[in-house]
C-alpha cells in the first residue's frame, strides 16, 4: 500500500461544493482585496482563538515581521527564537532589522526550554517568539513569567498549531500577540498563501492593519513606510469554509497520533512525548532515531512517504553564515534524528496500520 505524506486533494474533495460556492460568491462580488470576506473571516478566527482582534496578512512570515514592527522592535534589538524552528521565525526577526538569538529546546517536547530562555536574556532583548512546534503548545506560563519579569514582548508563532490548547486555553491568545500561517499544508490552510496576526491589543491590531496596507489608514495618506501584505478575499472565503472543519480535522489527527503512540514499539525509535497540560493538534508526527536516514529509506521501500523537519537548522544555513559557529547541540541532534511520519485528516485506518507495521518491522541492519 502506498501511503502519501499528506493528501490535500482528498481533504478538499470533501468540501468541493462549499469551496466552489465561496469562489463564486467572491467572483460575483467584483471585490477581491480587503472586503467583506476578510472582515468576516477575521471576526470568526479571532473568536475561535479567543483573541479580541485578528488581522489577515499575506503569509505567516509577514505576520511575525509586521508584529515586530508594530511593537517597534528593530535595529539594535535581540529577539529570542527557538534554535530548531522553521527558518521563517528567524527571517521575520532579521527582516525587522533585529537579531535572532537562538534558544535551545527541551529535547523531549522539542519546544523552547524556559531555563535556556532566561540564560539568553541580555539588556538588548526585546521579545520572545515561542513556537508551538509540530502542533504542540510551548510551555507558556514560565515563558510569560520570564517575559513579565524582564519586560519583554511575547509573540507566539502559532503557524503549526491552530486549535491546540495549553492548560485549556487556545494557542493564539497566550502571549501579547500571535502570528499564524495559512500555507496550504498547515492544519488550517488556504488554497494559496495567507497568514494572520492575533492580539487583544487594539492599538497593535491597528498598526498591523496600517502596515499591511502601504502604511495607510486613510486612502492615499501614508503615515508609515508600509508593505503590501493582505489576505485576499478569495483565500478568506475559503478559510471561512475550512475553519468549520478544523476541530474535526484536528481530532482525526489526534486519533492517528493516539494509534501511533499505542502501536509503535521499536527500541530504535522514540515517539513524541506530550506533557499533561498540552493538547496538541499534530501538525506533524515526528519520531526520533539514531538511524534516521536508514529508517527513511526503509519506509520509502515500503512505499511510505516521510519528510524531515528540518534537515538543517537555521544557524547552519548559508544565509546565516555569521551564526554557523554557534554551539547548539540539541538543534543539531534533532535535525539529524528527526523523521516525520504521515499524518493528515483524510488518512485511512489501513494506511495508519501500514505505517505502524513498517516502523515496527524496521531493523537497523535491514538497510545498507
Ligand atoms: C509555516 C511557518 C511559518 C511561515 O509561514 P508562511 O505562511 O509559510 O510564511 C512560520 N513559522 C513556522 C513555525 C511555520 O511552520
Amino acid at each position: 500500500m502506498k501511503v502519501p505524506f499528506l493528501d490535500l486533494k482528498a481533504l478538499h474533495q470533501e468540501l468541493k461544493t462549499e469551496l466552489g460556492a465561496a469562489f463564486e460568491r467572491v467572483l460575483d462580488s467584483g471585490w477581491y482585496i480587503v472586503g467583506r470576506e476578510l472582515e468576516s473571516f477575521e471576526a470568526q478566527f479571532a473568536e475561535y482563538c479567543g483573541a479580541a482582534h485578528c488581522v489577515g496578512v499575506g503569509n505567516g512570515l509577514d505576520a511575525i515581521h509586521l508584529l515586530l514592527e508594530a511593537y517597534g522592535i528593530g535595529v539594535g534589538d535581540e529577539v529570542l527564537v527557538p534554535s530548531n524552528t522553521f527558518i521563517a521565525t528567524w527571517l521575520a526577526v532579521t527582516r525587522a532589522g533585529a537579531t535572532p538569538v537562538a534558544v535551545e529546546p527541551d529535547p523531549h517536547t522539542y519546544n523552547i526550554d524556559p531555563a535556556a530562555l532566561e540564560a539568553a536574556i541580555t539588556p538588548r532583548t526585546a521579545a520572545i517568539i515561542p513556537v508551538h512546534l509540530y502542533g504542540q503548545p510551548a510551555d507558556m506560563d514560565p515563558v510569560n513569567r520570564i517575559a513579565e519579569h524582564h519586560k519583554l514582548i511575547v509573540i507566539e508563532d502559532a503557524a503549526q498549531a491552530q486549535g491546540a490548547r495549553y492548560r485549556d486555553r487556545l494557542v493564539g491568545s497566550l502571549g501579547h500577540a500571535a502570528a499564524t500561517s495559512f500555507y496550504p499544508g498547515k492544519n488550517l490552510g488556504a488554497l494559496g498563501d495567507g497568514g494572520a496576526v492575533l492580539t487583544s491589543d487594539a492599538a497593535i491590531a491597528d498598526r498591523v492593519r496600517e502596515l499591511r496596507n502601504y502604511g495607510s489608514k486613510v486612502k492615499y495618506q501614508h503615515d508609515k513606510l508600509g508593505y503590501n501584505s493582505r489576505l485576499d478575499e478569495l483565500q478568506a472565503a475559503f478559510l471561512s469554509v475550512k475553519l468549520r472543519s478544523l476541530d474535526a480535522w484536528n481530532n482525526q489527527r489526534r486519533e492517528i497520533a493516539r494509534r501511533y503512540k499505542e502501536g509503535i514499539h521499536n527500541a530504535e525509535i522514540v515517539t513524541p512525548s506530550v506533557p499533561d497540560w498540552a493538547a496538541p493538534v499534530w501538525h506533524l508526527y515526528v519520531v526520533r532515531t539514531l538511524h534516521r536516514d536508514r529508517l527513511q529509506q526503509y519506509l520509502r521501500e515500503c512505499q511510505i512517504d516521510t519528510m524531515i523537519h528540518y534537515p538543517v537548522p537555521p544557524h547552519r544555513q548559508r544565509c546565516y553564515a555569521e551564526m554557523t559557529s554557534l554551539y547548539l547541540p540539541i538543534a543539531e541532534q534533532l535535525s539529524a534524528e528527526s523523521l516525520s511520519l504521515p499524518i493528515f485528516p483524510s488518512m485511512h485506518g489501513d494506511e495508519v496500520d501500514s505505517v505502524i507495521n513498517a516502523v515496527n518491522n524496521f531493523v537497523v541492519d535491514s538497510v545498507l
